[in-house]
């Protein structure tokens, strides 16, 4: 549960969010004080139960505030759920703490019942990160496991981040567009529900996603943005996209990548027809195998490697044509997978074409993936860049410099245009 040595920091970190606790709290008193003498018999604090550590009840005040409130009391009114921080019965981050009815689904022995619950739990974190794909029981558990200082620390920032990135009274009806490419504001459970949809229409589709990289590219080589602009969804894959939106008041409500999609994608694909394209040879087999041992509702009828010469690919299209495919992965990098969906879409015989970059590394575990902290704060990238430094630097850390300045440019012009308020 904890590192030897750390009680002392674990103290000390408890004092600090005592002091924080008590500090917020003083500050709102005189607006609370105000209110209780004003409203005097209308002033009702209530009592909420809740469960804690070792299955322990406490109560958390609230004080319900009409809805004409000025600001300041409601702020109060919230700072109010900071009492059990004071009484030690709460920490700043821990578990969400259950409902006294809550407890009928928690076994008795559940991690997240040996530690004091918080007032930012890890799935809250998660949500705000997007990257909260497991159940919340499971992900309150995991983290009540591995609680240490650093891990709340972490999460914290990137609850912190993912607050700043989250906008929704920002939200418009237009579309987020970078280097002409219109970019779909939409989750990844809807992009899901989107591509399900098209595999029941006879239309060919074509799916990209597009990150910091893609669109750097985009703004640069014609081909690869007229190839974009034809494509039915382009999906908003890292947190330098998600940047962008909120800076184009266009925000999108996920990070939707690959990586994190297809796992869901899959279990909605019983019965459905698959073929994969892409990475190094054996990886697309492997990738074959493992997806057939985990889902054997699926109907795995091709993978072969993306390494093929020019006056092969009528060939592989043929391959893949004659395969009865519906959905085609291909995993070829970018932007050369896109150009080939775009070149040859009308004659693979799919219904739904997906641009997927490494995913066949990553599901084959070539290349290991960042672990979820790193992914809560949106620094993925800083792990492909560390795994691959000579082929990422330049990508990245020029890359994503540049991907910024046009963004920024771009949001002036549109502004200045009127596009923008
Ligand atoms: N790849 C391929 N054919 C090629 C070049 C690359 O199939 O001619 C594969 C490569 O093995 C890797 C994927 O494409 O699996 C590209 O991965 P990367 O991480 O570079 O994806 P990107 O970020 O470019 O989309």
């Amino acid at each position: 549960m904890h590192e030897p040595g750390t009680d002392h920091g674990e103290r000390l970190a408890q004092w600090t969010e005592r002091a924080l606790a008590a500090s917020v709290l003083c500050a709102s008193s005189p607006v609370l004080l105000e209110d209780l003498l004003r409203r005097r018999r209308k002033w009702s604090l209530h009592w909420q139960e809740r469960v804690g550590k070792q299955r322990k009840p406490f109560r958390i005040p609230t004080l319900p505030t009409p809805d004409d409130a000025p600001r300041r009391l409601r702020l109060g009114a919230k700072a109010l759920a900071l009492w059990p921080l004071l009484t030690g019965k709460m920490r700043l981050v821990g578990p969400r703490p259950l409902r006294p009815e809550e407890l009928k689904g928690i076994s008795a022995d559940s991690p997240r019942l040996q530690v004091e619950p918080g007032i930012l739990s890890a799935y809250r974190a998660r949500q705000l990160a997007n990257v909260a794909f497991d159940d919340e029981n499971s992900i309150e558990e995991e983290y009540a496991r591995g609680r240490s200082l650093r891990r709340d620390a972490n999460l914290l920032l990137s609850a912190a981040m993912g607050w700043l990135l989250h906008r929704p009274e920002e939200a418009s009806e237009h579309e987020l567009e970078l280097a002409q490419v219109p970019i779909a504001r939409i989750s990844t459970r809807e992009a899901i529900e989107r591509i399900v949809g098209y595999l029941d229409q006879p239309t060919p589709r074509f799916v990209a996603f597009v990150n910091a990289h893609c669109a750097n590219l985009a703004w640069t080589r014609r081909d690869y943005r007229e190839v974009l602009q034809t494509a039915d969804l382009v999906l908003a894959d890292g947190i330098g996209v998600r940047l962008a939106s909120v800076l184009h008041q266009r925000p999108v409500p996920e990070n939707v990548n690959g990586t994190d999609l297809l796992p869901r994608l899959l279990p909605r694909l019983a019965g459905r027809r698959l073929y994969l394209l892409g990475a190094a040879p054996g990886v697309a087999v492997e990738v074959a195998r493992r997806l057939r041992q985990q889902h054997p509702e699926l109907v795995l009828v091709g993978a072969r490697s993306g390494y093929f010469k020019p006056e092969e690919e009528r060939q592989v299209v043929q391959d893949i044509a004659e395969s009865g495919a519906e959905l085609l992965l291909v995993a070829m990098g970018v932007p050369a997978q896109e150009m080939f969906i775009a070149r040859n879409l009308h004659r693979l015989n799919v219904r739904v074409a997906i641009g997927v970059g490494g995913l066949f590394d990553f599901v084959a575990e070539r290349i290991p993936r960042a672990p979820i902290w790193m992914r809560e704060l949106g620094l993925e990238w800083v792990y492909r860049l560390v795994q691959e430094p000579q082929r990422m630097w330049r990508r990245y850390l020029l890359g994503n410099v540049s991907f910024m300045a046009r963004a920024l440019r771009e949001r002036r012009a549109r502004r200045s245009t009127g596009g923008l308020r």
